[in-house]
């Protein structure tokens, strides 16, 4: 663009320099013409030979100046008007430059709120259920089954029923879990305490289970409460010295505790 530019304004520059020696050559003429001629006889004819010669020099001159300024100014104009415009088309391109990591960054999404894969999620809230139950001071817990929940060996609906019991019933005590109970219920029968499915309630509001399974007292409330809950939490097992229906049956060696299973 400048390139091209620049033979233009030499040839101004040339015909400016041009109209200048023009004018000062008519001017020279001029005073030639007027020393030359005789000082008295006749100064008429000569300034009148001169004068038109001299005259339209000077007036070539005074037009090539006029047109080389008009022509000089005119191109300034446009050059002007060409910084200008890579200005104007420049901006945009930086503004898009500097647009674009913003809207990338936006597009991208950070890390923390990223979602996790639902598993992911399932698993960070059956871990903060846990934690929440070694937490609460109203469930009693023994040091094998703290271990055991704390290793996330407890299915996730037992914590669940025995954060439940604690608030039902103010303070739950909780035996066996899966460490230290015996693997057999009976004879060919593996207990669901092994896969982390049972729980053995030894108290309830802190008072214990053992004693106090007479008819309408603590157990029984406590067992048919358990049963009237929605068959999704309901445990599938209930076991005690009561059989009231269902899931809930009797078996002499539950005397000091409530077997939960599902
Ligand atoms: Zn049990």
């Amino acid at each position: 663009m400048v390139a091209r530019r620049v033979p233009v304004r030499g040839m101004l520059v040339g015909v400016a320099l041009l109209g200048l020696a023009g004018l000062a050559l008519a001017r020279l003429r001029a005073r030639d013409t007027v020393a030359s001629a005789p000082p008295a006889a006749a100064p008429p004819p000569a300034p009148l030979r001169a004068a038109p010669r001299g005259r339209l020099l000077a007036v070539l001159a005074a037009a090539s100046l006029l047109v080389a300024g008009v022509a000089f100014s005119a191109e300034r104009r446009e050059l002007l008007a060409e910084q200008a415009a890579p200005a104007q088309a420049v901006a945009p391109a930086r503004d898009r430059s500097v647009r674009e990591p913003v809207a990338h960054a936006r597009r991208v999404p950070k890390p923390r709120s990223r979602p996790l894969p639902a598993p992911a999620r399932a698993a960070e809230a059956v871990a903060r259920l846990a934690r929440r139950l070694l937490e609460n001071r109203r469930v009693s817990l023994s040091p094998a089954g703290r271990a055991d929940i704390a290793a996330g060996r407890v299915d996730v609906r037992l914590l669940a029923l025995i954060e439940y019991l604690a608030d039902a019933h103010g303070q739950v005590a909780v035996g066996s879990l899966v460490t230290g109970h015996r693997r057999f219920s009976r004879p060919g029968v593996v207990s669901r305490h092994v896969y982390g499915r049972a729980a053995d309630i030894r108290a309830l509001g802190g008072v214990p289970i053992a004693g106090n399974q007479q008819p309408g007292g603590l157990a029984e409330r406590a067992v048919r409460e358990l049963l009237a809950l929605p068959p999704a939490v309901r445990p599938s097992q209930v076991i005690s010295l009561l059989a009231l229906g269902g899931p809930s049956w009797a078996q002499p060696d539950h005397e000091d505790h409530i077997h939960l299973a599902y």
